[in-house]
C-alpha cells in the first residue's frame, strides 16, 4: 500500500477552502491536516513514499459525472466512446467517477439489461462508475425489477416523455414508475420534453423541406420543455416520488423547477456545459450540415432569449443541483451524417466528459459562481444526489482518494490534436481557451494522469454500488 502526500495546496470543498496537508493510504485517505501538524505522531512527509507538491494549486475531490452513455446504441448506430475510450478521457479532465445509463428496452427485463451493461463496462474503465438505469418499458416485471436492481447499487432510474416508439412512456406509464420509485426511495430522472408534439413539429418541418440541423431545434421549443417539466412536477407531486430533471435547457423549465423547491418538493435539475455556453443561432444554426456537431436533447437554446444566462444564475442559487455532461458522443463521419438532408435522422448527443471540470471552472474565474460551488455542482452534489457520499465528491478521512491538483494560474486549449481524448472526429468545444489546467488526477490513491500523460490503465476503474440518494427528505 503506497502512502501518498498532498502538500501545500489549498483544499476546496463545497463548504470553503483551507490550506491543508492531504495523506493517503493506499486507496483511500487517511487525514486531512493544516500544514505543519503532526499524524500518528510523525511529519507526514516521513510517512509517505510519494510526495505530490501543490503549492499555489487547488486540491479538489475528482469530478463526479452523473450523467453519460458510453457505446450507447442510438438510431442504429452506437455512441463512439467505449467505457474504455470514454472514461480515459474523463480522467484527462479531472473527472474520476461517472454515473452511466443502462438502457432497458421493450422485451428485455431489466435485470438482464443491466447484466449486459455490466459486461460491457468490466475490466474496461480507467475511473470509477455506477449505473442509472433506464427504464423503456413500464411493465408488472420491469417495476418488480426496480427493487432488485436498488439491492444491487442501481438506485436511480430514468424514463422519457421525449422519443416516442422508442425510450417513450406515457402519463399513466410514469405514474406507475414513480409509485415504484417513490415506495423504494429511489430517484426518479425524467428526460422532460412533449415527445408527442415534437414528432408532430419534426415532421411538418421536414415536409416543408427545412432540414438542416437548426430545425433540430426550433421543432423542440421550450414550451414544450417547460411544459413536460412541469407535468413531471405534478405527477412526482401526486405519487410523493424524488424527481431529478436531466438536462435542463430552458429557463422556463428551471422555473418550474425552481418553484416546485421552493414549495418543499424532492425536485431537482440538472445541467449541462453545453446548455451553458453553446446557442441555437451560433452552433446549430451553423452553415451548411455543420450544426449536426451539436444536435442533441433537450437541444441548445435562443442566446437572444437569455437562456444561459439564467442556466448560470440557477446553478448560483441551487436550483440546479449538479451539472454532468451527457457525454454521448458521434463522430460526423458515417453518424452524424447520416441526417444529411433529414435532421431528424443525425443521432442525438455531444461529448463532453473530457472538459466539464474545466469549463465549470471558467465560471468561477469569469465571476458566474464560487469556487466552492465549482466543486460542490461538479462534484460533491452528484455524489450525494446519486448516493455515493461521502465515499466520493469529497476529501475527507476514509473517503476513497479520488483527487485533482488543478492549477488555477494554468491554461488549457481546447481542441482536436490539443487535449482531445474522446473517441471523436470534432470538439464540440473547439477553440475554447480555459484560464486552468488539471495538473494532477489521483483514482483511489493511484496517480493516473500527470501534466497530460496518462498513468491509468484500462480496468483499473471498479463498479460503485450506490446507495439511496442522501438528499431526500
Ligand atoms: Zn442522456
Amino acid at each position: 500500500m503506497t502512502r501518498t502526500l498532498v502538500r501545500g495546496g489549498t483544499v476546496v470543498s463545497a463548504t470553503g477552502s483551507q490550506l491543508l496537508d492531504v495523506l493517503i493510504d493506499g486507496e483511500t485517505i487517511a487525514a486531512v491536516v493544516q500544514p505543519g501538524t503532526p499524524v500518528f505522531g510523525a511529519d507526514p512527509a516521513t510517512l509517505a513514499e510519494v510526495v505530490i507538491d501543490a503549492t499555489g494549486k487547488y486540491v479538489i475531490p475528482g469530478g463526479v459525472d452523473g450523467h453519460t452513455h458510453m457505446q450507447m446504441p442510438f438510431g442504429g448506430t452506437e455512441a463512439s466512446d467505449t467505457f474504455e475510450t470514454g472514461t480515459r478521457a474523463a480522467a484527462f479532465g479531472g473527472t474520476t467517477t461517472i454515473v452511466d445509463f443502462v438502457v432497458q428496452t421493450p422485451g428485455v427485463r431489466v435485470q438482464d439489461a443491466l447484466a449486459s451493461w455490466h459486461q460491457k463496462a468490466a475490466g474496461q474503465c480507467a475511473i470509477d462508475y455506477g449505473f442509472h438505469q433506464i427504464i423503456g418499458d413500464v411493465t408488472d416485471e420491469s417495476l418488480k425489477g426496480m427493487a432488485e436492481l436498488v439491492a444491487e447499487g442501481v438506485t436511480s432510474f430514468k424514463l422519457f416523455m421525449a422519443y416516442p416508439g422508442v425510450f417513450y412512456s406515457d402519463d399513466g406509464k410514469i405514474l406507475r414508475a414513480m409509485q415504484t420509485s417513490a415506495d423504494l426511495g429511489a430517484l426518479l430522472m425524467m428526460h422532460a420534453e412533449n415527445g408527442i408534439a415534437i414528432d408532430v413539429l419534426v415532421a411538418q418541418a421536414l415536409q416543408r423541406g427545412d432540414t438542416a440541423p437548426y430545425f433540430h431545434g426550433t421543432t423542440r421549443p421550450w414550451q414544450l420543455e417547460e411544459e413536460a417539466t412541469h407535468r413531471a412536477i405534478m405527477l412526482a407531486q401526486v405519487t410523493g416520488a424524488p424527481l431529478y430533471v436531466v438536462h435542463v435547457s430552458a429557463k422556463q423549465a428551471l422555473e418550474q423547477i425552481a418553484q416546485a423547491r421552493g414549495q418543499g418538493l424532492n425536485v431537482f435539475g440538472e445541467t449541462c456545459p453545453q446548455y451553458l455556453y453553446l446557442s441555437l443561432e451560433e452552433q446549430l444554426g451553423a452553415p451548411g450540415f455543420e450544426g449536426a456537431k451539436w444536435v442533441c436533447s433537450t437541444p441548445l437554446r435562443a442566446r437572444a432569449e437569455g437562456h444561459q444566462d439564467e442556466l448560470w444564475r440557477y446553478i448560483r442559487t441551487g436550483d440546479v443541483a449538479s451539472v454532468a455532461t451527457d457525454h454521448c458522443p458521434f463522430c460526423m463521419k458515417d453518424q452524424k451524417e447520416m441526417g444529411i438532408g433529414d435532421f431528424s435522422k443525425i443521432p442525438n448527443g455531444i461529448g463532453g466528459v473530457e472538459h466539464r471540470m474545466d469549463l465549470m471552472f471558467q465560471g468561477v474565474k469569469d465571476g458566474r459562481i464560487s469556487l466552492e460551488r465549482w466543486v460542490e455542482v461538479c462534484c460533491t452534489e452528484p455524489a450525494r444526489m446519486f448516493g455515493m457520499y461521502p465515499r466520493k465528491g469529497v476529501i475527507s478521512p476514509g473517503a476513497d482518494a479520488d483527487i485533482v491538483v488543478y492549477d488555477p494560474d494554468g491554461h488549457t486549449s481546447i481542441g482536436l490534436g490539443k487535449t482531445h481524448h474522446m473517441n471523436m472526429d470534432y470538439s464540440a468545444y473547439e477553440g475554447f481557451e480555459i484560464d486552468g489546467h488539471v495538473d494532477t488526477v489521483l483514482s483511489r490513491g493511484r496517480v493516473i494522469v500527470d501534466d497530460g500523460r496518462y498513468l491509468g490503465s484500462t480496468g483499473h476503474g471498479r463498479f460503485v454500488p450506490r446507495g439511496l440518494s442522501s438528499n431526500l427528505i
